[in-house]
């Protein structure tokens, strides 16, 4: 089972990937935690990945795809894996399709959000300004409006989670992996899952289409 999980922030995304891979029994491949094993190793990799890292670089294409390359011919990946962060882009996926020969991927799941309940979900973030407590319009209220539950004082919205932000921050994801869901789609291996849902509804669909393959 080689598998490839896709959705835009705030879909849920980790949390899906951690119960796909307990209920496959597979790995979770992605690249952020291969990177830092790479660079806690120090090998040739590592110090070039830091190196970006550490000025703020994007991770070039063919460095990111030898991280792949080398990480997938461990024998840990034989019973199958599921990718995180990688692909994104359309020749990333043919990188990748050229590591694994001729079968390729077997499932890519797409979990889709639509973009105003996304918005309300990562724009609903506050921060208490005196002790730095999280609350969640949505799902984690403080008891009286616009003041933190601990100390009193008052709550406010981070920079990263403005309407402005997010909206472009979607905008980017959505640019960039539609070419890459119409490549694999293609195949026919692309399964739409709805993200607007429970995390254990979106699970259990997601268990639906596994099944269905398998
Ligand atoms: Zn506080």
């Amino acid at each position: 089972m080689r598998m490839l999980i896709m959705g835009p922030p705030g879909a849920g995304k980790g949390t899906q990937a951690a119960q796909i891979t307990s209920f496959c029994g597979i790995l979770h491949i992605s690249t952020g935690d291969m990177f830092r094993a790479e660079i806690k190793e120090s090998t040739e990799l590592g110090k070039k990945l830091k190196s970006y890292l550490d000025s703020g670089q994007l991770v070039p294409d063919e460095v990111t795809v030898k991280v792949i390359e080398k990480r997938l011919q461990k024998p840990d990946c034989e019973k199958g894996f599921l990718l995180d962060g990688f692909p994104r882009t359309v020749p990333q996926a043919e990188a990748l399709d050229g590591i694994l020969g001729k079968d390729g991927l077997d499932l890519i799941i797409n979990i889709s959000v639509d973009s105003a309940a996304l918005l309300e979900r990562l724009t609903g973030r506050r921060v208490c300004k005196q002790c730095g407590k999280t609350y969640h319009l949505l799902y984690q209220p403080p008891q009286d409006e616009g003041v933190c539950d601990n100390c009193g004082d008052e709550l406010y919205q981070r920079s990263d989670d403005t309407r402005e932000t997010v909206s472009n921050r979607l905008e980017v994801y959505q640019n960039q992996t539609a070419p890459l869901l119409d490549y694999y789609a293609q195949r026919g291996i692309v399964r739409d899952i709805n993200g607007e849902q429970s995390i254990d509804d979106v699970f259990q669909e997601i268990k639906k289409v596994i099944r269905g393959i398998v």
